[in-house]
């Protein structure tokens, strides 16, 4: 794989004048500003999932053995988000739930329930991002056309 075969991709499509998805790029707004990228390249098509149904929490997405990961993390880590040190620390998702749910048309729930999904958060940093996640969830009801 090299840019050789990115290059002959591109000049295809233009030559066909074929619209595409190919030359489409998905830009996801990192939802952790200042960490270290970890984004994962799941491989997956980028082309725009079939949507019918709004985005539902799973149940028990966490389970209470990744609450305890969180808290052992947080203790020497802190916050991931602000850095500050807390008493409690919430599971929260390196990849929302709801921005997976919207942007591949399913949640992984294999990686929902892997510690590596997660991160520690502290109570303030978890209660903005579930603000900034109900505004993204309900924009995304509205483009969708859900009520
Ligand atoms: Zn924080």
């Amino acid at each position: 794989m090299g840019a050789g075969v990115a290059i002959d991709v591109a000049a295809a499509v233009a030559t066909d004048g074929v619209a595409s998805s190919v030359t489409k790029s998905v830009n996801v707004v990192s939802k952790s500003k200042g960490l270290v990228s970890t984004s994962k390249n799941t491989g997956k098509a980028i082309s725009k999932p079939n949507i019918t149904k709004p985005y539902k929490r799973p149940s028990n997405a966490t389970t209470s053995s990744m609450r305890k990961y969180v808290n052992e993390v947080g203790k020497k880590t802190g916050c991931a988000k602000c850095g500050n040190t807390s008493d409690k620390y919430i599971a929260g998702y390196k990849k929302a739930l709801v921005e997976e749910y919207y942007e591949t048309g399913t949640i992984d729930k294999t990686n929902m329930r892997s510690n590596s999904a997660i991160q520690p958060e502290c109570s303030t940093c978890s209660n903005q991002e579930g603000a900034a996640m109900s505004r993204y969830s309900k924009q995304k009801k509205k483009e969708h056309g859900f009520n």
